[in-house]
C-alpha cells in the first residue's frame, strides 16, 4: 500500500511526485503508467521529436536517476482497469491489486479516432504517445503525401514538420477555419495563409467520408463530396477522450472528464484528479466547468494537490498559458479567449509579429502572441487584473502593454 499512488505517468503525474518531494513529503510514492517509458514531455511529439531534432532522451521530464534518488517507485507498463474507492485500491490489467491512502488520477486522454470506414488501416495515426510518433516516423521514408485530419494545434504542428521534411501535406478541417475552437478569426486566417505559403494544401469545411486503402494500408482519404485525395500517411488530430472510465465506474461524478473542486478533489474520498482529465471550474473562464489540455494546467494542478498533501490549502487559480511552434512562428497564449466579445490586433500581421488581444465586457481576458514574447510577458498582468483598457490603446504597438495597467 502506497501513501500516494499516482495513476498516469505523464506531465501531471510526474509533476505531482516531483512537487511532493520538493515539499518534503516523506511518505511512499508510486507513479504508475501504461506507457513503457520514463515520464516524458508530450509537446515535442508534434514538434522537435517528430522533426528528428531532439532524441527521446532529451524529452524526458527527469533523467532516470532522479526517480530513484527521490524514492519514487516507478510502475511503468501497467494499466489501471478499476478503482475500489471504499477499499482504497486499484486493479491493473495484469490482475494486481495496489492499495493507496491517497490516489492521484492523472491519466490524460486518448486521441479521438475517426469512426468512418478505413479508420484502422495501417498508416492512420493519432498523435499522443511516443509509440504513436515512432510508428509514424518509421513509415515516413515511404511517404510522399500526408493528410492531416483536423486543423487544431497538433494537426497544424505536424503539418509544419512534415512540410519541412519534404512531404506534400494536405490539412482537412471540418469547420470553416482552423483553430476555430481556441482562437479568433484573425489568428486562424494568419495560420491558414502561412501554411498555404509553405505549400500545404489546406482545406476548410471538409467532411471526411472514409479512408481508402490497399492491402490493409491507407492510400488516401475520400471526402463527403466524393473527391479522393491520395496520401500514404493519415494523421488524425481531432481531440481527445479523457481517460476516466475506471473512476466514473467507481462512482466519481463526471462525464467529459472527472469533476474536481478547487483543490482537485473528486467526489470520491482521498481521490484527486489533475491535468487533461480533470473538469474544474476555472476562474479564467468565468467559473465555467472546463478541462484544459495544457502542460501549465497539468503542472499547476499537480502542485495544488502536492501543497494540500503537505499542509497548504491553496485553491487552484493559475493563469492559463500555452504555446505552439509552427515553422519559425512561436505562438504564446495567456488567458482563455472563450466567450470574447471583442478583439484587437496589435502589431503587423504582415511582419509576422503581432498579438491578438481578446476582451469581454471591455476587460482583457486573453492574448495570442505570435513572435511577440514581450506582449505575452506584459499582457499576462492585464489578464490577471482583467484590466479595462481602451481598445485603441491596446492596438497601438508603440505603447508597451505594461504601461496600460490602470
Ligand atoms: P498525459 O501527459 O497524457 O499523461 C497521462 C498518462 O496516463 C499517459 O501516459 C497515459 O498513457 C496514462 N494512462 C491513461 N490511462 C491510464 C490507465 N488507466 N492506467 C495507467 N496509465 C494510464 N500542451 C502545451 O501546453 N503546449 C504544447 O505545445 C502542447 N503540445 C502538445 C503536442 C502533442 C502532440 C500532444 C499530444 C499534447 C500537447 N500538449 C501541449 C498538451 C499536453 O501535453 C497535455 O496537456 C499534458 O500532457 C497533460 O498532462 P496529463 O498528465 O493530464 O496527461
Amino acid at each position: 500500500r502506497y501513501d500516494v499512488l499516482i495513476v498516469g505517468a505523464g506531465h501531471g503525474g510526474a509533476q505531482a511526485a516531483i512537487a511532493l518531494r520538493q515539499r518534503k513529503f516523506v511518505g511512499s510514492i508510486a507513479l504508475l503508467g501504461d506507457e513503457p517509458e520514463l515520464p516524458y514531455e508530450r509537446p515535442p511529439l508534434s514538434k522537435e521529436y517528430l522533426a528528428g531534432d531532439k532524441p527521446f532522451e532529451r524529452i524526458l521530464i527527469r533523467p532516470a536517476a532522479f526517480w530513484a534518488e527521490r524514492d519514487v517507485t516507478l510502475l511503468p507498463g501497467r494499466t489501471v482497469v478499476s478503482v475500489d474507492a471504499a477499499a482504497h485500491s486499484v486493479t491493473t490489467a495484469d490482475g494486481a491489486t495496489i492499495g493507496y491512502k491517497t490516489l492521484i488520477w492523472a491519466t490524460g486522454g486518448s486521441p479521438r479516432r475517426l469512426t468512418c470506414a478505413g479508420h484502422d488501416l495501417r498508416g492512420v495515426h493519432g498523435v499522443r504517445t511516443r509509440a504513436d510518433v515512432d510508428r509514424m516516423m518509421a513509415e515516413l521514408p515511404g511517404v510522399t503525401r500526408a493528410i492531416v485530419v483536423g486543423g487544431g494545434y497538433i494537426g497544424l504542428e505536424a503539418a509544419a514538420v512534415l512540410t519541412k521534411l519534404g512531404k506534400h501535406v494536405t490539412v482537412l478541417e471540418a469547420a470553416s477555419r482552423v483553430l476555430a475552437r481556441v482562437a479568433g478569426e484573425p489568428l486562424s486566417h494568419f495560420y491558414e495563409v502561412e501554411h498555404r505559403a509553405h505549400g500545404v494544401d489546406l482545406r476548410t469545411d471538409m467532411q471526411v467520408d472514409s479512408i481508402v486503402g490497399q492491402d490493409g494500408a491507407a492510400s488516401g482519404v475520400r471526402l463527403a463530396d466524393g473527391t479522393l485525395l491520395h496520401g500514404e500517411l493519415v494523421i488524425v488530430g481531432i481531440g481527445i477522450i479523457p481517460a476516466v472510465a475506471p473512476l466514473l465506474a467507481a462512482g466519481a461524478a463526471g462525464g467529459n472528464g472527472v469533476d474536481t473542486d478547487a483543490l482537485c478533489r473528486t467526489s470520491l474520498p482521498d481521490i484527486f484528479a489533475i491535468g487533461d482529465c480533470a473538469a474544474h471550474a476555472n476562474g479564467f473562464a468565468d467559473g465555467a466547468k472546463i478541462r484544459l489540455e495544457s502542460v501549465q494546467n497539468a503542472n499547476d494542478q499537480a502542485t495544488t494537490v502536492a501543497k494540500l498533501l503537505t499542509g497548504e490549502d491553496q485553491p487552484y487559480d493559475a493563469v492559463p498559458w500555452f504555446w505552439s511552434n509552427q515553422y519559425d512562428l512561436k505562438l504564446q497564449t495567456v488567458g482563455l479567449s472563450t466567450g470574447y466579445d471583442a478583439l484587437v490586433v496589435r502589431g503587423e500581421m504582415a511582419a509576422r509579429s503581432f498579438s491578438v488581444i481578446y476582451l469581454k465586457h471591455g476587460r482583457v481576458i486573453a492574448l495570442d502572441c505570435v513572435n511577440a514574447t514581450r506582449d505575452y510577458v506584459q499582457g499576462r498582468a492585464l489578464v490577471v487584473a482583467r484590466a479595462v483598457v481602451d481598445p485603441a490603446l491596446l492596438a497601438d504597438a508603440g505603447v508597451p502593454l505594461k504601461e496600460m495597467m490602470a
